[in-house]
């Protein structure tokens, strides 16, 4: 028991470094990189011919927003074994020229809302700015990271004052309630400067950028028995992040083990790097044919292949509990959620839940099941646009959470080991079909 209880505290420390640290996809990509290379995987290029070798470990990134890693098994392989999640979060989007002066003394940045986000949350808190700048080089353009890392913005609320209904509900107007204050007037022209210094880059030099405020709240394990993790970007980082964490530490197995991270699932995912792109059919198809196989040996593997899509669940609110479902009730810590939804927002059917139950079976993790009330229209996920470029069995999950798409959101502690548990269970097994309506797991 003391040791599952090191192993709780353990992962989530992991897990708030890594939230910390990214505060984009671009940044989230750039750690799994490092995580990955660590571990001695080696990295591929969508550009080069790909060799690959028996027991081999490889990583792909598209836009460097999205990220496919997986693992050569050493025997001729039976299918793939896939956990995919999403590498963004709702943001605001910093656009161009984005000083706007008032009235002389005070600057302001012009944003863009990226994502179906909760607004309130980013009011009246210390924002930075991060994400990337493309630069020239001698021979062309190069992206770099960045991130200023400092308490630089504000997006201060009016006093209640001067808006005595605003508790009663207010709608948040993006232009006008959601930009932050820079400085005062000596800030003018100064916001540029600011980035090319954090990207140590001239500003002469930077061509274009893609550029999002993130919240400077570090992440933080609350409650009693600090059974809540609360932070920004949960959803999804929190799923990447455990499936990663299952990836390195599976057992070889004889399926190849598929850690997939795609960007813009906050914005329908139809971008290059998306869940609607080629992106994993491409790499699916390269891995097939560097080891040698055909079309045909392809589509029969594909008939013995899993797919999770694992992407944060909705907990029953403490104090809003009549929104869920009045039987299908996840709560925090209680293990991973399956999700379901009759008009297949959500990929799970009866053979997909009942294989990921196996799953969790075997990894001796709890589980639970999410429905939405039948009268409330839920959200979507990534699992039914990526089955449209590659089909698979697939089923929808994610770890239990409240608050979904503000700023600082709160998840249980313990789910994030059951996810990482489940996942290496996933990782290591097979799933064999033939088509049939029968499957068989090769553990
Ligand atoms: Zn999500």
């Amino acid at each position: 028991m003391t040791r599952r209880k090191e192993m709780f505290e353990e992962i989530n420390q992991d897990l708030l470094g890594f939230l910390d640290s990214s505060p984009t996809s671009f940044h989230a990509v750039e750690n799994m990189k490092h995580m990955l290379e660590r571990a001695g995987c080696q990295r591929l290029m969508e550009g080069r011919h790909w060799e690959l070798k028996k027991g081999v470990g490889y990583y792909v990134t598209r836009n460097d927003s999205s990220l496919i890693a997986f693992r050569v098994p050493e025997k001729n392989f039976l299918g793939f074994q896939i956990m995919a999640g999403h590498s963004d979060s709702p943001a605001l989007k910093i656009k161009a020229n984005a000083e706007l002066l008032v009235e002389k003394k005070y600057v302001r940045l012009n944003v863009e809302k990226y994502g179906g986000m909760l607004c309130a949350p980013w009011l009246d808190r210390p924002l930075s700015v991060a994400g990337r700048v493309v630069v020239r080089t001698l021979d062309g353009v190069e992206s770099r990271l960045v991130n200023v890392d400092r308490d630089l913005l504000i997006i201060p609320n009016l006093a209640i004052h001067m808006n005595r209904k605003v508790n009663e509900g207010y709608e948040f107007n993006a232009q006008r309630d959601l930009l932050p204050l820079f400085g005062g007037e000596e800030a003018a022209d100064g916001f540029m400067k600011v980035v090319a210094e954090a990207a140590k880059v001239g500003t002469e030099e930077i061509l274009d950028m893609d550029l999002f405020l993130y919240n400077r709240m570090k992440g933080t394990l609350l409650g009693m028995n600090r059974e809540f993790i609360a932070a920004p970007r949960l959803d999804d980082l929190q799923c990447v992040f455990a499936s990663l964490k299952g990836f390195l530490e599976a057992a070889p197995g004889r399926s190849v083990p598929v850690h997939c991270v795609l960007d813009n699932e906050e914005v329908g995912s139809s971008t290059k790097q998306g869940a609607d792109s080629t992106f994993l059919k491409d790499v699916l198809q390269r891995i097939n044919s560097a080891m040698g196989r055909g079309q045909e040996e392809y589509l029969t593997a594909l008939a013995s292949s899993f797919m999770v899509s694992a992407d944060n669940a909705h907990s029953v609110h403490p104090n809003q509990p009549d929104k869920a479902d009045p039987v299908n009730r996840p709560f925090m810590n209680e293990g991973i959620v399956i999700k379901y939804s009759a008009n297949q927002k959500y990929t799970t059917d009866a053979v997909s839940g009942a294989v990921f139950k196996a799953i969790c079976e075997k990894a001796e993790v709890p589980y639970q099941v999410f429905f939405n009330r039948s009268d409330m229209v839920g959200g979507s996920t990534l699992g039914n646009i990526s089955n449209s470029q590659v089909a698979l069995n697939t089923v929808d999950i994610g770890l239990p959470q409240l608050a979904m798409h503000s700023c600082y959101e709160t998840a249980g502690a313990k789910d994030t080991l059951y996810l990482a548990e489940a996942a290496r269970v996933l990782y290591s097994s097979s799933v064999c079909g033939d088509g049939d309506g029968a499957y068989r797991m090769v553990w």
